[in-house]
């Protein structure tokens, strides 16, 4: 294939070469007398990524998947009670986790393209008079079927029936990319990846931990007969302590933490307000063209659209994978696969991380070729020409001019 290959899947995302040059350098020494003053700073500067002054942020080696384990395994008993919803790849696999280590999970199964169901959780939350719900579980950003829950939502329902379970949050394709506020949303564990807005390889685990939580590994005692989950990797509070000293409790991916450092100063000096609006602007030009295709997105209203991935429903009769198969084969580009339940139904389009509009309109024209190529039914250009209009319009002009 001669030309560069276009990654348009929601992870990995395009890296910047800025940070792939911050980790071209000679392995360290990570119990080198000066790597605190490398590591205090990092950690420090991730938590205004997260939006958290009281919490703290912890990186294990590991990936997203890695920080659901964590979250679940440093702060429930076999048994605890978890609410949860399945509405997507991401989703559902984490639930399947919570069943996997004994948790008695209370799960709202949706039709993949919906979000969180927020009746249903206050519901389930009103019945629960005894509070034996332990954990709430949100994934913020379905990545499979792009779309976003309103974790604030879930947040206010909690305080507004006071009941005490800890809030856990899937932000890894959401943090650093749209708007997450772990304090103003109470979030106790925030669980994010390297390898999507951080705009990195894949390799770590970076988890928002909150202050309550970290009390409560440290000061409440189990209820008698509890059978702690337990973490030996994924401890906290060694992972914690030890951060404290600026060192970590194992040999920890010193490479991607350099790495990481460049991500954290590019999200700042853009600020994280302009980022988020970016992440919005490109998105919508994604969904112009697709309203200009003809086609519709997965998310099944607008109010839950993604902005750092579209699913893209092709008509019954057409198999979305001859256009992934074609975009890549004969473009290639990398369009994201329908995953599970929509397997075959739909194509996806990431647009989060290290992205410009021309990015964006690499993707969609790589989209149209690959369509036309697969026997989809529309008009050629009317995609690519929609997010023409909609980046080009004169309120980008203003927004640049303020720039
Ligand atoms: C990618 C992703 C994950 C899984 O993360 P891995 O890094 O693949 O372990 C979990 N949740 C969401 C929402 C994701 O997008």
């Amino acid at each position: 294939m001669i030309g560069n290959k276009t990654l348009a899947v929601p992870g990995p995302t395009n890296m910047p070469s800025r940070i792939a040059q911050s980790m071209a350098i000679p392995l360290e020494d990570h119990r080198a007398p000066d790597f605190p003053d490398f590591v205090t700073p990092l950690l420090a500067d991730l938590k205004k990524v997260f939006r958290t002054e009281t919490g703290r942020v912890l990186v294990f080696p590991g990936s997203g998947t890695g920080g659901w384990e964590a979250a679940l395994r440093n702060t429930l008993s076999a048994g605890d009670g978890v609410l949860a919803s399945s509405f997507g790849q991401f989703s559902d696999l984490w639930v399947q986790m919570c069943r996997q280590l004994d948790l008695n999970v209370t799960c709202f199964d949706q039709t993949w393209g919906r979000a969180t169901p927020l009746d249903s959780y206050r519901q389930a939350l009103e019945a629960d008079s005894r509070h034996s719900i332990k954990a709430v579980l949100v994934c913020h950003n379905e990545t499979a079927t792009g779309v976003t829950s309103d974790v604030a939502a879930v947040r206010a329902m909690l305080n507004d029936l006071d009941h005490p379970a800890l809030l856990f949050v899937d932000g890894v394709s959401s943090i650093g990319s749209i708007e997450f506020n772990m304090d103003q949303w109470g979030v106790d564990v925030a669980v994010s990846g390297s390898q999507k807005g951080f705009m990195l390889p894949t390799g770590l685990a970076i988890v928002g931990v909150s202050e309550k939580v970290l009390y409560q590994i440290k000061n409440v005692s189990l209820r008698p007969g509890d059978t702690y989950l337990g973490c030996g990797y994924f401890d906290f509070t060694h992972m914690a302590t030890a951060n404290d000293n600026g060192y970590f409790p194992y040999t920890p991916a010193a490479t991607l933490l350099r790495g990481l450092r460049t991500s954290v100063d590019m999200l700042l000096e853009e600020g994280l307000d302009n980022v988020f609006a970016r992440h919005h602007r490109l998105a919508e030009g994604v969904r112009r063209a697709v309203t200009a295709w003809g086609l519709r997105t997965c998310a099944e209203t607008a109010d839950i659209h993604s902005d750092t991935v579209t699913a893209i429903r092709v008509a019954d009769g057409t198999n979305a994978n001859d256009v992934i198969q074609a975009a890549y084969h004969n473009y290639g580009v990398s369009l994201g696969a329908g995953l599970s339940k929509v397997a075959g139904k739909v194509f996806r389009i990431g647009h989060l991380g290290w992205l410009n509009e021309a990015m964006v309109l690499q993707a969609l024209g790589g989209a149209e070729l690959a369509m036309r190529d697969a026997g989809i039914p529309f008009e050629a250009g009317s995609g690519v020409g929609a997010a023409v209009m909609h980046f080009t319009s004169p309120q980008k002009q203003v927004l640049m001019a303020a720039e």
